[in-house]
């Protein structure tokens, strides 16, 4: 420790959009910590240099958000069990010599927004539907198999990516295909929205959840708007629902205590900031 302030980052591109700048700052402002959190736009041509550069220059650690995620993977000194599994990163801790360890807490940030909103959530030895097959599904996915649970089934526009992510993980995930999602409801226990409908300016998801068991919990990856059009069908049909922002929310929990060296908490007044109330 030398006494100047901390600094860690979000790298991406384009970089404007991410939460992260206010997760993070709202956390070290409530911790007391001399630190700073900056957002960095990269053009992926110099992302590796990029990233050694933050390095050298004393960055403790960067998330890297879309479209960095394999990339960043690809070029890290270390990779830890998780992130190898899933091919990609999001949390990135350097060395002095710009080198880095490369980490993925997405899957840990959605079961812990899930257990943290619904206590008595469970997916061991259940079953569960997965809308998408993207970077952001490889992560629920990976942590669902994690938890035991039984049957997973996947459903994408493109059902490649599904079998791609089948053939990857393994014979408890079950391709489904996209136009039989409304009949795949039918007696799982959680449904997952990971594709980007639903999203403010995106076309919802067409779906029905009138044969959903009354205690299927159902919760989206988009959180904006907070209740997605999925969210409040699920809703209005008395479902247990969980938004997406929590997910956002855990999942930096882990690089903000490598960073900064506090274990930081997820609670109600961290919701309100980082929705700007
Ligand atoms: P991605 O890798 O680009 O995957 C996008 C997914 O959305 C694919 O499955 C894609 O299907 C599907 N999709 C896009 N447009 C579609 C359409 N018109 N109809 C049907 N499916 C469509 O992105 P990602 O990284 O997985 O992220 C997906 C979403 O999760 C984004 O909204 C992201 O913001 C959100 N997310 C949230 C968190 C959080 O912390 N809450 C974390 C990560 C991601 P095809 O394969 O057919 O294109």
């Amino acid at each position: 420790m030398n006494g100047e302030p901390i600094l860690a980052g979000v790298v991406g591109y384009p970089i404007g959009h991410s939460r992260s700048p206010l997760l993070h700052g709202y956390w070290l402002r409530k911790y007391g910590i001399s630190g700073h959190y900056v957002p960095v736009s990269l053009s992926p041509d110099r992302l590796v240099e990029g990233l050694r550069a933050l390095g050298v220059a004393g960055f403790r650690g960067v998330n890297v958000t879309i479209p960095f995620k394999e990339l960043a993977l690809s070029n890290a000194a270390t990779v830890s069990e998780t992130a190898g599994m899933l091919g990609a990163a999001n949390t990135l801790t350097f060395e002095s010599d710009g080198s880095y360890h490369a980490d993925n807490t997405d899957g840990y940030g959605f079961l812990s927004n899930m257990r943290q909103t619904l206590p008595d959530w469970t997916v061991a030895r259940g079953t569960a539907l997965i809308l998408g097959a993207g970077g952001a599904a490889r992560a629920v996915v990976g942590a669902l198999l994690s938890e035991g649970i039984a049957e997973i089934r996947l459903a994408n526009r493109t059902r490649r990516r599904a079998e791609e992510l089948r053939d990857h993980f393994g014979t408890r995930v079950r391709v489904i295909d996209w136009r039989e999602i409304s009949e795949a409801v039918c007696d799982v226990d959680t449904v997952i929205n990971t594709t980007s409908l639903g999203m403010i300016g995106n076309a919802a998801i067409e779906i029905s959840l009138e044969d959903a068991e009354s205690g299927t919990v159902v919760t989206d990856l988009v959180y904006q708007p907070l209740i997605t059009p999925l969210l409040a069908q699920a809703q209005s049909h008395g479902l247990p629902v969980v938004d997406g922002l929590g997910m956002l929310l855990h999942q930096g929990a882990p690089g903000f205590e490598r960073w900064y060296g506090h274990w930081p908490e997820v609670d109600a007044d961290l919701r309100r900031a980082v929705l700007g109330r």
